[in-house]
C-alpha cells in the first residue's frame, strides 16, 4: 500500500521533520507527506503545532492508490482528524425488529461499541429522550411498516427512493432533516432489510427521472437510499449499505443505486462486487461550510474517501449541498472543485456527476433548527431571501434570482475549469 498524503497549504512549506519527510507539491504549492506508520505515533503535539502556525489552516487528501491512510494516521497528526465512528449511547430495541437476523447483529454491534440496550416489551417506541444531545445518542433498532416500504418518486435525483434509516448522528447546523423528520432527532435503523429491497423488484422499468430520459436511460431505472440518513454514518452498526450494493451488483436488470453522504468509512465497501452498480456522492462544500458541519468528517477526509471509492470502480458525484453565500464565496467554491481535481487525479475510467443544491429553509425547518443549534451563525433571514410557494403549498426561502444566477454561473464554471469530465445533473 502506497501511503501518501497531500497537504493542502496556503502558507510556507514545512520541512523533513523525524520520520516525515515534507515535499512541495507541483500542485497549488501544496504539501507532500510521505507516512511512516511505525513512526509518526508520538508525533502529534509539535506536528499539529508547526502546522498551523506555518500554514494557516492545513488540510490533507490522502492520494494512495490502493487505500486510505490506516486510522491512526490522522489522530496522531491532528491536523485533520479522522472522525470516529458513531458509538450510540442508548439502543432501543423492538420485538419485531428483534425477530431479524440485521436486527439481532445491530443491537450487538452497537452493545460491543458500550451501548446501553433496552429491549421494548411492544412495538411502539416509547421513553424517547426529547433533549437534543440524548436524542442524537439513541439508535431506534426498528421494522420499516408497509407504507414506509412503499417507493416514492425522488425527483430530481433519482426515480425512487428507500429508506434504510431514518436520522443521522451528524450535527450540521442546516441539516434538511429538520424539515423532513418529527420528533427528537434520534437514529431509527430498519432491520427487515430483506422486505425493504424486495419493494424494489416492482418499479424496475419505471420512474420519472433517469427511466423517462432518453439521456439517462443507460443509468436505468435508480433508486436512492440516503433521503432520510447518511447511511455511510450507520454502517458500521447496520451493515446495510454492503448488502444493497452487492445486491445491486448482482441484480439482472438496469438498476443503479444512489446515496450521498459525509463520511469517510469507505474502506469496508472498496472490495465488494458493485459492478459499477452504485453511485456515490460524496456531499462538498466551500471551507466555510464546516463550520456548519459538526460531527461530520472534514472537507479532506471525504475527498480522501471520494478517491478511494472511484479508483475501487465505482460510479462517483459531488452533492454540493447546501450551497451557501458568504462573503469570497465564489474564490471558495472554485478552490473546493480544484481539490476535487487534486483527489481524483489519475483516476481511470472516471465517472462523475455534479448535482448542485443551493441554501433554503421553510419557517418549519428555521424553527427546529433553532432550537437544536440555538446561536448558530447560519443566515436564514427572511428578508435576504426569495418567497416561494411549493407546488404543494408550502413555503420555503431561497436565494433571490440574481444571486442564484451568479452562483450558479461561478459555480458550473469553476466546475467546468478544474474538473470538465463532470456531468452536471441539476441546479436547484
Ligand atoms: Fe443532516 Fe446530512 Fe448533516 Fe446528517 S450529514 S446532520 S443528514 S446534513
Amino acid at each position: 500500500m502506497r501511503e501518501e498524503l497531500t497537504l493542502q497549504s496556503t502558507g510556507k512549506v514545512g520541512k523533513a521533520f523525524g520520520g516525515i519527510a515534507l515535499t512541495q507539491c507541483d500542485l497549488f504549492g501544496a504539501i507532500k507527506l510521505k507516512c511512516r506508520p511505525t513512526t509518526h505515533r508520538h508525533r502529534k503535539p509539535t506536528m499539529s503545532s508547526r502546522w498551523s502556525g506555518a500554514a494557516g489552516t492545513p488540510s490533507y487528501i490522502c492520494a494512495g492508490e490502493t487505500s486510505l491512510c490506516p486510522p491512526p494516521f490522522g489522530l496522531c497528526l491532528d491536523i485533520q482528524p479522522m472522525s470516529p465512528p458513531w458509538e450510540p449511547r442508548f439502543v432501543l430495541a423492538t420485538p419485531s425488529a428483534l425477530g431479524w437476523a440485521e436486527g439481532v447483529a445491530m443491537v450487538e454491534r452497537a452493545a460491543g461499541l458500550g451501548a446501553e440496550v433496552v429491549r421494548l416489551r411492544s412495538d411502539r417506541l416509547a421513553g424517547l429522550p426529547e433533549a437534543y444531545r440524548d436524542a442524537k445518542r439513541t439508535l431506534a433498532v426498528v421494522t420499516a411498516s408497509p407504507s414506509r416500504r412503499r417507493l416514492q418518486p425522488i425527483p430530481p435525483s433519482a426515480d425512487w427512493r428507500f429508506d434504510l434509516a431514518e436520522g443521522c448522528p451528524a450535527h450540521c447546523t442546516y441539516c434538511y432533516l429538520a424539515g423532513s423528520l418529527a420528533g427528537p432527532p434520534i437514529v431509527r435503523a430498519y432491520a427487515n432489510l430483506p422486505e425493504i429491497l424486495a419493494e424494489l423488484q416492482t418499479a424496475v422499468g419505471h420512474g420519472a427521472v433517469t427511466s423517462a430520459s432518453a439521456a439517462r436511460a443507460h443509468e436505468g431505472t435508480t433508486f436512492e437510499c440516503s433521503c432520510y440518513t447518511d447511511p455511510l454514518a450507520l454502517e458500521h452498526l447496520t451493515g446495510h449499505l454492503a448488502t444493497c450494493i452487492t445486491t445491486f451488483g448482482a441484480w439482472d436488470a438496469a438498476v443503479q443505486l444512489r446515496f450521498t453522504t459525509k463520511f469517510d468509512a469507505v474502506e469496508p465497501l472498496l472490495a465488494l462486487p458493485h459492478n459499477r452498480r452504485t453511485r456515490v456522492r460524496f456531499s462538498v462544500n466551500a471551507r466555510e461550510a464546516e463550520r456548519h458541519e459538526g460531527g461530520a468528517p472534514r472537507m479532506p477526509r471525504r475527498l480522501a474517501a471520494l478517491r478511494a471509492m472511484a479508483l475501487a470502480g465505482y460510479p462517483v458525484g459531488l452533492t454540493v449541498a447546501p450551497i451557501l453565500r458568504f462573503e469570497g464565496w465564489a474564490a471558495s467554491y472554485d478552490r473546493l472543485f480544484a481539490d476535487v481535481a487534486v483527489s481524483l487525479d489519475g483516476v481511470p475510467d472516471l465517472d462523475l456527476t455534479a448535482e448542485l443544491i443551493t441554501h433554503r429553509f421553510t419557517p418549519k425547518s428555521k424553527g427546529v433548527l433553532a432550537g437544536w443549534y440555538p446561536g448558530s451563525p447560519l443566515e436564514m433571514d427572511e428578508a435576504a431571501r426569495s418567497r416561494k410557494t411549493t407546488k404543494f403549498g408550502s413555503v420555503k426561502y431561497v436565494f433571490p434570482r440574481e444571486d442564484m444566477v451568479a452562483m450558479r454561473t461561478a459555480i458550473e464554471g469553476s466546475i467546468a475549469r478544474w474538473i470538465p469530465q463532470t456531468k452536471v445533473l441539476y441546479w436547484s
